[in-house]
């Protein structure tokens, strides 16, 4: 496959150029002004448009299982809607759920990617996606820690295991309890280990006791309306925290990444630290730089919950100003595809005992049902689809169904709530019935981030093209060591190519929106030009703004 992309402006993460690219045999072969087109090529013309290396993003939560919250997405859709924003890796997490080794967390999340059983990353590299629902776009993956082993030995030994595998980086949180959060000794444990590994540490990085404190007393108040999130999470909490893991770091000598930095002070705190000497990183994402907490008074609330909260209205034009000055090294999205029934917490979705009437049917019928009728995300599936989804016969899921209902006599009456719930689904007309202690905390970012980045961020001239470069692409893939492959357009490596036509406007709105959840906090937003063309090795996954595929053809890239 040989394609030639005429007439573009190239934009790398130090300069932007007139250049046609070369892409031959899914990599970048050639770059220069005027190349000849060889007579097999595909010739695009991008005459008017930015020629950019494929977004990168860091921080992603495709099909995530948090073990009390399941998102309604898979990695076909979760892909697609990355594609469509110009993304050609994203690099997801793996749990290590607490009854796991790092290991086989990892194995875990390839098996759902994939489909396939192996730990090899050449192997994986090589594999296939043999799903229902494979990726458009090639991920990577960050192996996220919960229980560690209690001898430091063991816990040696799974980061190593991380390396060979192709992770470049383990995930600990400062809060969540009782799974992902680690006390200080635990933090700094992990950070020790995975810096004889040389494995980055990402940390979320905000107070648990501030933040449970807080809660609590909102909480026991009886303030625990949406309105209320953003004051459960102060950011101090976050600066807190975040001035404690750069100690901890420093002191295990790791390198560190502070994942998204929503207080300016956070990344003030990081600067310093840098000049000290420390191996640091920072980074934002685009909800910290566009929106404020001032979202959370409005009928609107349940698009912006999320963990840590947005900010006090001064702090996006503090983190502009970081970001201008490059203090800011990476941008993430910190997708999540929780759908607006989840949000709100309609009425089966919150009903325990139903919940407990299906588990009593056994396993086969409690997930068929749950996926058939949308229990877990409020979509509805028919029968084909559910069994595509459990990867089961389609006979397994009427059989399951038929049990369901004659065992649950009023299992109809409560779809039929669920299916009045939905026609609702009008926000105004169906006010969250949830307190935001149990509103799932999540929002889909991946397929606007670069059109808003670009409108926010180099319109405005707040940063410069390369500075969007650098970004969201190449240090990215710097940092969490997948230069080799990806993040710049150079000859010899992938050519993950996006095509970004900066002329046109249009508003952002839910219904574009590929995720399943279907809507976007950025909804009403303008935005200036458009994804046109998204290429991953080669491949134009996007033409002119539609989903053209292959489905499966997403890889895994080990670092
Ligand atoms: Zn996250």
């Amino acid at each position: 496959m040989t394609t030639l992309i005429q007439n573009g402006i190239l934009v790398t993460e130090t300069e932007t150029f007139p250049a046609d690219i070369l892409v031959e045999e899914q990599r970048i072969a050639a770059i220069g002004q005027n190349l000849p087109a060889p007579a097999d090529a595909d010739v695009i013309d991008a005459s008017g448009c930015y020629v950019l290396p494929g977004i990168i993003d860091p921080h992603v939560h495709i099909q995530l299982d948090t073990g009390v919250f399941r998102t309604a997405d898979d990695w076909e859709t979760g892909t697609a809607t990355a594609a469509l924003g110009g993304v050609t890796t994203v690099i997801d997490f793996a749990t290590q759920f607490p009854h796991q080794t790092a290991k086989e967390g990892v194995a875990a999340r390839h098996r759902e990617v994939l489909g396939v059983e192996t730990a090899d990353p050449d192997e994986l590299a090589q594999a296939q996606p043999q799903t229902p629902h494979p990726p458009y776009i090639d991920y990577a993956l960050h192996c996220m820690l919960t229980v560690l082993p209690d001898e430091d030995e063991e816990l040696d030994a799974w980061m190593q295991d991380q390396r060979g595998a192709g992770v470049s980086a383990i995930k600990i949180y400062t809060t969540y309890r009782p799974n992902y959060y680690q006390n200080d000794a635990e933090l700094l444990r992990s950070m020790t280990a995975a810096a004889k590994a040389d494995l980055v540490v990402m940390v979320h990085a905000e107070n648990d006791a501030i933040v449970s404190d807080a809660t609590q007393r909102l909480v026991a108040a009886g303030r625990t309306d949406l309105s209320n999130h953003g004051r459960a999470r102060p950011g101090f909490a976050e600066i807190e925290a975040a001035h404690r893991v750069l100690f901890l770091a420093d002191k295990a000598r790791a390198e560190l990444y502070i994942v998204h930095n929503s207080m300016g002070r956070t990344v003030e705190l990081i600067a310093q630290a840098r000049q000290r000497g420390q191996r640091v990183w920072s980074e934002t994402c685009p909800q910290y730089l566009l929106l404020d907490e001032r979202k959370y008074e409005g009928a609107d609330a349940w698009r912006f919950i999320m963990q840590p909260p947005l900010r006090d209205p001064y702090q996006p034009a503090h983190l502009w100003q970081l970001l201008a000055s490059g203090r800011v090294h990476s941008l993430g999205t910190d997708h999540c595809d929780y759908t607006q029934a989840q949000k709100l917490g309609l009425r089966p979705l919150q009903d325990d005992r139903l919940m407990a009437r299906l588990a009593a049917l056994g396993p086969r019928v409690q997930d068929v049902i749950t996926a058939r009728f949308g229990l877990f995300d409020g979509r509805p599936r028919t029968q084909e689809e559910t069994a595509h989804y459990l990867n089961l016969p389609l006979e397994a899921v009427q059989q399951a169904e038929m049990i369901a209902f004659q065992r649950i006599p009023d299992l109809g009456e409560r779809m039929m709530a669920l299916i009045q719930d939905l026609q609702r689904l009008d926000p105004a007309a169906t006010p969250p019935r949830l307190p935001f202690t149990q509103t799932p905390g999540g929002l889909p970012g991946l397929q606007t981030a670069l059109p808003l980045m670009v409108t926010y961020g180099v319109m405005p001239g707040h940063i410069t093209w390369p500075d969007l470069v650098r970004l969201m692409s190449a240090n990215p893939a710097r940092i969490f060591r997948l230069s080799h492959r990806k993040g710049a357009l150079r000859p010899g490596l992938d050519a993950d190519i996006v095509i970004y036509d900066p002329r046109g406007e249009s508003v952002i709105t839910d219904g574009e929106q590929a995720t399943i959840g279907g809507f976007t906090p950025y909804k009403g937003m303008k935005v200036t030009g458009r994804v046109r063309d998204t290429f991953v090795r080669g491949q134009a996954i996007v033409r002119d703004g539609e989903l053209i595929g292959p489905r499966g053809w997403g890889r895994y890239v080990a670092s």
